[in-house]
């Protein structure tokens, strides 16, 4: 598939549902791709891209960053306390805050840095052992520690676990943000993007339908 097919796909889920596809932010997800093919996207215009680790974004981007202007850099994977100082200096914006901790780190750090990135919070909607993000219980009482802590919060983001429906999940998503009166929700892939529009996503993350499949060696 190619960039512009991904925008059409965008454009008619959105009209489908009654949306402007100007409110749904495309991001890109470089991750493990080889540098020309995320070259070639930069070239055909697109800015906005995603990254899961704090160590290959320091590797790719602060070249690009250089050839290419207004760059958008989206961390969506997990985040260690120890790479938060090097995450606010990179990214635009950070999907996986999960957790207290990790959140008053982010606030502190940021003020030193006179940079606040734009937050997500993740919720594990699947309440999932080994994944990532804040249980369900707890998503209301770390975004008003977000508040609290000044940070710019604009939504929330989930992965669905693979055995499930996604729809479901974005739903459980969009019910927990709505509640929290948050407007941002990250949300949908390459095999589920289109529910997630379905589902009020703002901001999709789309790796493998726009660079191909990754290979990791
Ligand atoms: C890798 C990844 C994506 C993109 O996955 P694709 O299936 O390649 O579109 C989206 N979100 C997160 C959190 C990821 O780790």
């Amino acid at each position: 598939m190619s960039l512009s097919e991904i925008k059409t796909r965008i454009a008619l889920s959105a009209a489908a549902h009654g949306r402007r596809a100007d409110d749904i932010h495309l991001i890109a997800v470089s991750k493990v791709q080889p540098n020309d093919r995320v070259e070639a996207v930069l070239r055909e215009g697109h800015r906005v891209f995603g990254e899961n680790r704090v160590q290959e974004a320091q590797g790719k981007w602060p070249a690009f960053k250089e050839q290419f202007d207004n760059v958008e850099l989206h961390l969506i994977g997990p985040l260690q306390t120890n790479k938060a100082r090097a995450a606010i200096e990179l990214f635009d914006v950070i999907h996986s805050v999960d957790r207290v901790k990790l959140a008053r780190t982010l606030a502190r750090l940021a003020d030193e840095a006179g940079h606040r990135p734009d937050i997500f919070v993740q919720v594990n909607t699947g309440d999932e052992d080994q994944k990532a993000g804040i249980p369900i219980a707890e998503a209301d009482a770390l975004i008003a520690e977000c508040r609290a802590l000044d940070l710019p919060l604009k939504g929330l983001m989930c992965i669905p676990p693979v055995d499930e429906p996604p729809a479901l999940h974005f739903a459980l998503l969009a019910k927990v943000a709505a509640r929290n009166d948050l407007e941002g929700l990250s949300m949908g892939m390459s095999g589920d993007f289109e529910d997630a529009i379905a589902q009020g996503a703002t901001h999709i993350r789309v790796g493998s339908a726009i660079f191909g499949a990754r290979t990791y060696v």
